[in-house]
């Protein structure tokens, strides 16, 4: 695996907070290890190497209209399972949604979404509340990371990926 030493150190950030929410929420420590060091293994793949595994591996064609934001965890998945022969499902699961989280998810893939936020070398407004979140209920810091980072990206004008609104209506829209 090669990665810059900026990534490396958050990947091992991730580790360090994974493990602390695994043993408050009662997951597997070893689990939540192996998906925190492994959720961005494809960050640094290129277009061309996605667009290549979206093609011709049987992934939603449209895929292809976005970027490594959107790949390199949902696709990225691919690459740890075949390349790393990591074969777990709930471990992939987590690699697959810790960007976009999802309407349902496992514990296991709460903890990586939460702790890819939270981790000790993340800054940016908002990140002391989600760790204290994290920490008091993680279903709360779910709801919390997802409605921050959607208004994070709508003050981008980036397109948001369709799982992401999802994820928001499911823990953050109230419906009446
Ligand atoms: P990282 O890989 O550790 O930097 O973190 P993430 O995997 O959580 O996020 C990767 C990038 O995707 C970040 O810049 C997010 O803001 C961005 N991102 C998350 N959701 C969406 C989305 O729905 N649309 C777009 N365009 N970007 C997103
Ligand atoms: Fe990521
Ligand atoms: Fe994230
Ligand atoms: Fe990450």
């Amino acid at each position: 695996m090669q990665m810059s030493e900026a990534r490396f150190e958050h990947v091992l950030g991730v580790e360090q907070s994974a493990i602390a929410l695994a043993k408050r929420y009662g997951c597997s420590v070893e689990k939540a290890s192996i998906a925190a060091l492994t959720h961005d293994y494809a960050k640094e793949r290129s277009a061309d190497e996605f667009r290549f595994i979206i093609e011709n591996k049987g992934f939603d064609l449209n895929l292809l209209r976005w970027g490594n934001a959107i790949w390199h965890g949902l696709v990225g998945a691919y690459f740890v399972e075949h390349e790393l022969g990591i074969t777990d499902h709930d471990i992939l699961e987590a690699i697959r949604l810790h960007t976009t989280g999802a309407p349902q998810m496992s514990l296991l893939s709460k903890i990586i979404y939460v702790a890819d936020y939270i981790e000790p070398g993340r800054d940016f407004p908002g990140v002391e509340e989600a760790r204290r979140l994290a920490v008091l209920d993680l279903n709360q810091a779910v709801a919390f990371e997802t409605k921050q980072t959607l208004q994070y990206l709508i003050g981008k004008n980036v397109p948001i990926y369709p799982k992401t609104i999802e994820t928001y209506n499911q823990w953050v829209a109230k419906h009446s």
